[in-house]
């Protein structure tokens, strides 16, 4: 076994996505631990350019016309012979659709440990935020190779980026023209009312809001403040803001200049989705709330009692 720290490298339609990047970052605090290096493994169709942005000692590159969309069924045959191969002592995997498809078949294919969730590595101890962020749970590396979820908020996308391209090594695919799960075509969502993605700043309400009607609160912060109101899972499930509004895993991925959290506890699939914004503000009553992780400025605060106040100061300000 090496002592390498394996980064499976997340891309889609020709974009490397940001988790990779982060995986990156949480590597290089791995590899210190291991005494071994940051390996990128990129698996692709004529991708082979992805890897000029990835801040790892080196890539290794797979390249097959059976890789050029993520299958879980190619990605797990290419992961499972590499490891076979190289006996890597960690590989890390995004804690999303792609990297649970294919860490979980490999961890069980080949009895591997797994250690899921995955925000933060501290004197080489794992750290993993559970149960929608209640509860952290704290492990250490398995003798063997260890398979490893990443979920966004401790590592910033940044710092594993690079302008030095990595030296890429190529390495053969196995068979694959056996697979089970292929992609037929990409559907894109419906164009909502708004392109949240695309906003500057963004008023996101959480199920801290507590009823339908009190959104008008934050409809009235935004006009003033011209933002736009977005939300966490659970007031899209209520229907009480359409789906093209939900931030995180199932909804979208947003990175604003300004992010105003308004009761929202900072679970893992929602974080997963504004990791990324350039300021975060967070106001929650819960001096424990996961959000206050990755907030730029924390607000420990009954939103309810801070609202009216704010209204007014605002409304003050654009009078005067
Ligand atoms: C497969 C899967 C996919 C998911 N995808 C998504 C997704 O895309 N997006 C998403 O958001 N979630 C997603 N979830 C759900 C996610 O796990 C959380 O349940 C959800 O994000 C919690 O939303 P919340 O923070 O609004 O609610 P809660 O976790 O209930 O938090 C409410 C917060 O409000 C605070 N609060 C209450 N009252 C006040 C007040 N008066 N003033 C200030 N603070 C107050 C509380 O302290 C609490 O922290 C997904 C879950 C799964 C399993």
């Amino acid at each position: 076994m090496n002592q390498d720290v394996y980064v499976v490298i997340e891309h889609l339609q020709g974009t490397v996505a940001d988790i990779s990047y982060i995986m990156l970052t949480a590597a290089r605090d791995l590899a210190q631990k291991t005494s071994g290096q940051v390996v990128g493994v990129l698996l692709g169709y004529n991708a082979e350019n992805l890897a000029s942005t990835l801040a790892a000692d080196s890539v290794l590159y797979a390249d097959h016309a059976a890789l050029k969309e993520f299958s879980a069924d190619a990605y797990q045959k290419t992961v499972a012979s590499l490891i076979q191969e190289k006996e890597p002592r960690v590989l890390l995997f995004g804690n999303t659709s792609i990297g649970a498809d294919v860490a979980s078949v490999l961890s069980a294919r080949l009895s591997l440990p797994l250690i899921g969730s995955c925000v933060q590595i501290s004197d080489g101890k794992l750290i993993s935020q559970i149960c929608g962020g209640k509860i952290m749970a704290e492990s250490e590396l398995a003798e063997t190779t260890t398979l490893i979820t990443i979920i966004p908020g401790g590592y910033k996308a940044e710092e594993g980026q690079s302008e030095n391209s990595p030296e890429v090594i190529s390495f053969d695919a196995p068979a694959l023209d056996d697979l089970r799960i292929m992609l037929k075509s990409y559907i894109e969502p419906e164009a909502g009312d708004v392109d949240i993605s695309k906003e500057d700043f963004l008023i996101s309400i959480g199920r801290g809001i507590q009823t339908e009607d009190n959104i008008e609160l934050a409809d009235e912060l935004a006009e003033m403040l011209g933002g736009t109101v977005c939300a966490s899972r659970p007031i899209v499930d209520q229907g009480w803001l359409p789906t093209s509004r939900m931030v995180g895993k199932s909804g979208q991925t947003v990175k604003p200049k300004l992010y105003l959290a308004l009761g929202i506890s900072g679970a893992p699939e929602h974080v997963e989705g504004m990791a990324g914004s350039e300021m975060i503000v967070a106001i929650n009553m819960d001096p424990n709330a996961p959000i206050f992780d990755i907030a730029t400025y924390g607000v420990e605060f009954d939103f309810f009692d801070l609202i009216d106040p704010l209204l007014e100061q605002v409304e003050e300000a654009a009078e005067g």
